[in-house]
């Protein structure tokens, strides 16, 4: 199944152009079967998009976005209630600090982080290891070759998985970048073992998808 595991709504991510409708409307339009929602500390659209896009045949994928002195890292699980304690900007995770039921995917690593200002540096990966289960290979605003390179070295030093995600602030970037994921994926604990067995696939789109209609409701 191929899921975008980068996404931001507003209002949670204020500098998102996303809404509600507008998110739930692309995720039909599009047939998507599932989609992450990563918003920056804050997991109150998770909260309301889950049961709405389920009506819809759309299944939710929990995460959530945090900026550390390292750079930005998206925590996936299904437990919202930990979920709910990850701030927009707050110290990096360390190893043994991640439950078992979650799974962190260093996102756009070239980048830096996007909240905290932090820059990246050769040799940061030491800091965060042990406490990463994949980096963000393909990051729709971050496709440059030499982003991609840094994210693919990063990879392969760390020995784990790699992912694809729009990191979509507006619908037209939707679904730009995504993964691949191991057949069936039934849920966000399904996307977090699939993360920490190292079972998926980035995956990019030169184009935007476009939208083949606008649905009102
Ligand atoms: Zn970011
Ligand atoms: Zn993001």
């Amino acid at each position: 199944m191929n899921v975008d595991l980068h996404t931001h709504t507003y209002p949670a991510s204020d500098c998102s152009r996303i809404s509600y409708r507008d998110y739930i409307g692309w995720c039909v339009d599009n047939a998507v079967e599932a989609v992450a929602l990563t918003n920056h500390g804050d997991i109150s659209d998770n909260l309301r998009l889950g049961p709405a896009l389920a009506a819809e045949g759309v299944l939710l994928i929990d995460g959530v976005e945090i900026s550390t002195l390292f750079g930005d890292f998206v925590v996936f699980s299904p437990d919202l209630d930990y979920l709910a304690t990850l701030r927009a900007v707050q110290e990096a995770l360390r190893p043994g600090e991640v439950p078992d039921h979650a799974a962190v995917v260093w996102v756009h690593p070239g980048a830096g982080g996007g909240r905290s200002g932090s820059h990246y540096y050769p040799g940061i990966e030491h800091m965060v290891a042990g406490a990463v289960d994949a980096v963000e290979v393909f990051n729709g605003s971050w496709l440059g070759q030499d982003h991609v390179a840094i994210a693919e070295e990063l990879a392969a030093t760390l020995g784990v998985a790699r992912t694809g995600g729009s990191d979509a602030h507006d619908p037209a970037d939707l679904m730009t970048c995504f993964t691949e994921l191991p057949d069936p994926i039934t849920s966000t604990a399904d996307v977090v073992r699939a993360l920490r067995r190292g079972l998926t696939i980035p995956r990019r789109r030169r184009a935007p998808v476009r939208r083949k209609r606008f649905k009102l409701f």
